[in-house]
């Protein structure tokens, strides 16, 4: 490496050291906070606040991802301003917000509704339904998500190969069907969870001896599927 090289590369890292520092300043000098509450046929809602300046009300954006493609449909803005009495004690109480989400327009799918202002994530990350089979998966229209973080993700299908002898017999008993079964580490995902993986609600319900901590095996009919699948991280959501 020539020297001049040497000194840009030095140069660089230092330049964006400075960035990052900067960026992580911003963040902390943001104190907002803020929960998306309920996210309906019609509206989503939830409140917004900027507590380094509680009399000015914040902006709010609400992304809305279709889970099938990560797509993203919509981004809402609004501003949180409408009085909430629960929220009283922490200024004006001016911080709620409603945004009308015109969800036939998006078409049949499961859709990830999350928001942020002054550039942080609201807590209280929801998914919502439109269309029977979407609502069917999540049991009700709108459902409140929490996300486990990223896992891996592999696949599993019912050959010799993949399941040895049990063919598609889990271990809890059932019958192992596609977009539904996922095989976990019961330690870490009880059995019973219902989970949502890239926009597909799985329950728990299989475990394997490969499949151990951070981990979900995803059920497929065929081999050649799973060999499609491959493996993925990907961030899951436990649907409460
Ligand atoms: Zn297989």
């Amino acid at each position: 490496m020539q020297k001049t090289n040497r000194i840009h590369w030095f140069l660089g890292t230092l330049l964006m050291m400075a960035f990052f520092l900067i960026s992580a300043w911003n963040v902390l000098a943001a104190q907002t906070a803020g929960i998306i509450d309920n996210a309906d046929e019609s509206n989503v809602r939830g409140w917004a606040l900027n507590s380094s300046d509680p009399s000015s009300a914040a902006e709010v954006k609400v992304v809305i991802t279709n889970q099938s493609n990560g797509q993203v449909v919509a981004e809402l803005t609004t501003t949180a301003s409408k009085y909430r009495e629960d929220l009283a004690s922490n200024g004006t109480g001016n911080y709620g917000f409603e945004i009308p989400v015109p969800w036939n327009s998006y078409g049949d799918g499961t859709y990830l509704v999350e928001a942020y202002t002054g550039g942080q994530k609201l807590s209280g990350t929801r998914v919502h339904g439109v269309g029977a089979a979407a609502a069917a998966s999540l049991q009700n229209s709108s459902s409140n998500l929490r996300s486990l973080g990223a896992f891996k993700t592999t696949a599993y299908c019912p050959c010799r190969k993949c399941s040895g002898g049990w063919g598609g017999r889990t271990s809890t008993g059932t019958i192992a069907t596609a977009n539904h079964t996922i095989s976990v580490d019961p330690r870490v995902i009880p059995y019973g969870s219902r989970i949502m993986i890239n926009g597909v609600i799985y329950t728990a319900e299989d475990c394997g001896g490969g499949v151990k901590g951070n981990h979900i095996d995803i059920f497929f009919n065929t081999h050649g599927e799973t060999r499609a699948y491959g493996t993925k991280s990907v961030e899951v959501y436990l649907v409460q």
